[in-house]
């Protein structure tokens, strides 16, 4: 039977309209910055998406451009007037910053209790400690799709391929922390469909098509696919979707799975902060 399809695209709009009713009495609203620095087209695309989505939901958003020339203490001091406005609640720094700006220095700038991206070192180190942190958008939104589809976690074979601080190494994190037991794969990484045939849970973040085919999986694995790639015009994830939905059980699919959760998840995010925050004024 062929697989059933994971709708991130459902899942992340009714989480959206949930999280706009909560909006919805809020005086003020929450208010989120997002910094984007440069002009690379993909990340104005994005950047757009967050903007659109902050609308939707009744949140407020804030718009702060640089020129891709900024220097690192240009984007440093940015961040910092961002972290002292009391009127801003949530701070995205949209990646990549161009190749002379530091990104770790710029992303450990960012007040935690702003950093609706969890990566903060700070918020790394307590996801890691499995403490209570802001989770990043990209794999706590994978982890809620794979529970709202009812997958079990808990003594489940996890292979995650891909360890960015933006999806892999956090994935693999939080699956742990569900009680999995979690192979990270990555460029390194020899004979791979070895490693993927044993595994319950497949996810990917690559960037790469074809990364993972149907005959790396054994039957019946739930697929999630991070990837997100231009071919000829379209938009395909690092799984091949024909080959791997003859295999698995559950899979998601490019576009509409992995990329509209993480959208409905820095929605939630920045909520969070915006609760954290007013709670403490
Ligand atoms: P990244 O920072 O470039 O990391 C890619 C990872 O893949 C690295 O860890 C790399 O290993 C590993 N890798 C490269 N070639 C490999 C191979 N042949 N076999 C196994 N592992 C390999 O990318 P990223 O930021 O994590 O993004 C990955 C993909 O997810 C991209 O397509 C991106 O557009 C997409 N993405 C989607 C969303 C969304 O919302 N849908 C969000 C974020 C990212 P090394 O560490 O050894 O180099």
């Amino acid at each position: 039977m062929p697989a059933k399809i994971i709708d991130g695209k459902r899942m992340a709009l009714e989480i959206l309209a949930r999280l706009k009713r909560q909006i919805a009495p809020l005086s003020p609203k929450p208010c989120l910055a997002i910094v984007l620095v440069g002009d690379n087209p993909a990340s104005v695309l994005y950047t757009q998406k967050k903007h659109e989505a902050c609308k939707m939901v009744g949140m407020e958003s804030r718009n702060i451009r640089l020129a891709a020339s900024a220097s690192q203490d240009e984007v440093v001091s940015a961040v910092r007037k961002l972290n002292a406005d009391k009127g801003v609640h949530g701070i995205l720094v949209q990646l990549p910053l161009p190749w002379h700006i530091d990104e770790n220095a710029v992303l450990s700038e960012i007040a935690p209790e702003k950093d609706v991206d969890g990566f903060h070192p700070e918020n790394m180190g307590r996801l890691a400690l499995g403490l209570p942190c802001t989770a990043p958008c990209t794999p706590k939104g994978i982890v809620r799709m794979l529970k709202e589809s009812g997958v079990r976690l808990e003594g489940k074979n996890a292979v995650v391929i891909g360890r960015s601080r933006i999806v892999g190494k956090p994935l693999a994190l939080m699956l742990l922390n569900e009680n999995c037991t979690v192979t990270v794969c990555h460029s390194k990484t020899r004979r791979l469909g070895e490693i993927t045939k044993r595994a319950d849970i497949v996810c990917v973040a690559v960037g790469k098509p074809n990364t993972l085919v149907g005959r790396m999986l054994k039957k019946g694995a739930v697929v999630v696919d991070a990837g997100t790639n231009r071919v000829g015009g379209r938009l395909v994830g690092d799984a091949d979707f024909d080959s791997v939905a003859k295999k698995a059980s559950l899979a998601t699919p490019v576009p509409g799975g992995v990329g509209p959760m993480t959208i409905a998840m820095l929605i939630e995010n920045a909520l969070d902060c915006y609760r954290k925050i007013t709670r403490r004024q």
